[in-house]
């Protein structure tokens, strides 16, 4: 295998990758602003360069110095060259880069949104200078409205181009150009065009310094306060992986977590802000039952034995239980409400179980809008708003599995409204963030004992039987499956809304009192025991061993946990 040394060590590579390209996969830092790994090759800002000595083939392939630096995000790597990006000249012209770069930049850090994640504060402290000599007054430049979520602060710009090149190469959407020459170049608007894709929020992503802004994130947090969760988006089927940010319990932004199997680098603007349900002051935070058609307040402890008590009083005079599991459910919470509700009937196979609506919204559209859906470096935004149909899907198929049923067992969403008119009592799951019910189910729950765990309220909430707070995937761990099959697992971000549980509790607390056990003595719901437990009881090996689990960043401890479940 060709080999190449940079800084002293040894690399293997294969085919013909950029330097840069080796040494990121060998943990060798080479400072870069225009280079971007989902974007065209520009070696513009001259920041990568690095001193290479190559075997000269005239002179018996002795390695030599060649006498100019070479961009390495740009530069194949050879077999053989010694490479040196911390030489004393290809520092020397890091220093000289930096000191070009802030010679217009604006020092204000102290209000600038990206202070503490900033490329050009964290290369200026590892490869600037410590003074300017500059003294010459700075250019300034004015901020930009670029479109609804976008601001640009131009004078914070370092002309890196590749919020150009993304929506040039990415969404095909050009709004983004450069005007003007020298010190007047700046980034701009085609004239009368706003920023405006389904995909513009990764302008600022991309953007290495503070000059693309959120509107949104804008002045709300400190990113040192903020900590990240990797995640998986909860509002589409596409599985993106994502970084949730959260700071004492508030969500404050969402950003992409790269991965080539689902998102790439990127989300979509539906993915970046559709977590504002989670705040949302509509919450539901109490549980409730109906009497005389009202809802009163009840705890947890009160709603579980009712219910209990009249699911059982159900099941006793031959009445059977059906139970709706929402798509934006996990894998794990699917597989208790299923154990939960069969275990009410003497023979579980009675028991009616289906998936909840499916919501779908347009059409797949691929980005870029040539490419298709499978290409390596091809991002998806999904029609189907949900994040877990198929894991749901897979769950009721191997329930139907164990009654010996065929797979046309487990119950679709029109499935589950034909079958749910023999059901005594229904348990509806939601969790959607807008509303769901639809005429169909509304005319099918009627007369029915109506147990409703949900996140917000629906059409049916003032009517059902019991109510019980539900809290959003951000506050839960769990596994969804994408639409391509992929069981990915996310942890819990921030501590459950207060007033709420997540699903797997309540049916954990349930199955404990339908064991005679206190409250007091429900164990804490586990994703991880319960997949284990669904591959021992549904043979579904698939959730111990191809679960792709997320790694680093910030999940809240147990006991923060314990505590926010106690003061509930
Ligand atoms: S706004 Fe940001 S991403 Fe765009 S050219 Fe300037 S520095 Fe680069």
């Amino acid at each position: 295998m060709a080999t190449i040394t940079i800084n002293g060590k040894v690399c293997e590579f294969e085919g013909s990758p950029s330097i840069m390209t080796v040494a990121d996969a060998n943990g060798i830092e080479i400072p870069r602003y225009c280079y971007h790994e989902g974007l065209s090759v520009t070696a513009s800002c001259r920041i990568c360069l690095v001193e290479v000595w190559a075997p000269n083939p005239r002179n018996d392939n002795k390695v030599e110095l060649i006498p100019r630096l070479f961009p390495s995000c740009q530069t194949p790597a050879g077999d053989g060259q010694l490479v040196y990006s911390n030489s004393e000249k290809a520092v020397d012209n890091q220093k000289a880069v930096m000191e070009y770069l802030l010679i217009n930049h604006p020092l204000d850090c102290p209000v600038c949104d990206q202070a503490g994640e900033c490329h050009l504060q964290d290369y200026s402290f590892k490869f600037g200078r410590c003074e300017s000599r500059f003294e010459e007054d700075k250019i300034k430049q004015r901020k930009k409205d670029l479109g609804e979520t976008v601001w640009l602060y131009s004078d914070r710009c370092i002309m890196c181009t590749r919020c150009v090149r993304f929506t040039d190469e990415i969404t095909h959407t050009n709004e983004l150009c450069v005007i003007g020459r020298g010190s007047n170049e700046q980034i701009d608007l085609f004239p009368g065009r706003p920023l405006d894709n389904p995909m513009m929020g990764n302008v600022v992503d991309v953007c290495p310094v503070g000059a693309m802004l959120d509107k949104d994130f804008q002045f709300q947090q400190r990113v040192w306060f903020l900590t990240g969760t990797p995640s998986i988006d909860g509002t589409t089927s596409g599985g993106d992986n994502i970084f949730i940010y959260h700071n004492e319990g508030q969500i404050y932004r969402i950003k992409p977590r790269k991965n080539m199997a689902t998102n790439k680098w990127w989300i979509s603007d539906e993915v970046r802000y559709g977590w504002k349900f989670v705040h949302c002051e509509d919450r539901l935070a109490q549980p409730t039952r109906e009497q005389h058609g009202e809802q009163v307040p009840i705890t947890f402890d009160h709603a579980y034995h009712e219910i209990d008590e009249q699911l059982n009083a159900i099941v006793r005079e031959g009445g059977t239980i059906a139970a709706m599991i929402s798509p934006m459910l996990s894998c794990e919470e699917a597989y208790l409400i299923g154990q939960y509700v069969r275990q009410h009937h003497d023979n579980p196979a009675d028991a009616v179980l289906g998936l909840g609506p499916v919501p779908m919204e347009g059409e797949d559209q691929t980005f870029p809008p040539t490419a298709k859906a499978d290409d390596a470096n091809a991002y998806t935004i999904r029609a189907e708003k949900a994040p877990n149909a198929r894991g749901v899907q897979r769950v009721l198929n191997g329930f139907a599995q164990l009654d010996k049923a065929d797979q046309s067992g487990s119950l679709d969403f029109d499935g589950f409204i034909a079958a749910v008119k023999k059901a005594k009592a229904v348990i509806l799951t939601g969790n959607y963030p807008s509303e769901w019910m639809t005429k169909e189910l509304t005319k099918a729950l009627s007369k029915k004992l109506v147990i409703l765990i949900d996140t917000l309220p629906n059409a049916w909430t003032p009517k059902a039987t019991f109510v019980l707070p539900a809290s959003t995937w951000m506050e839960k761990s769990g596994t969804f499956e994408n639409v391509n099959s992929l069981l990915q697992a996310f942890e819990r971000s921030i501590q459950p809304i207060e007033g709420t549980r997540p699903e797997g509790q309540i049916l954990t607390d349930l199955m404990a009192i339908a064991d005679g056990l206190p409250l007091s003595h429900s164990p804490r719901f586990s994703a991880e025991s319960v997949r284990s437990a669904m591959a021992n009881t549904l043979h579904m090996q698939e959730f111990e061993t191809d679960v792709s689990i997320p790694t680093g960043g910030g999940v809240i401890c147990e006991d923060e946990y314990e505590m926010a479940l106690t003061t509930i």
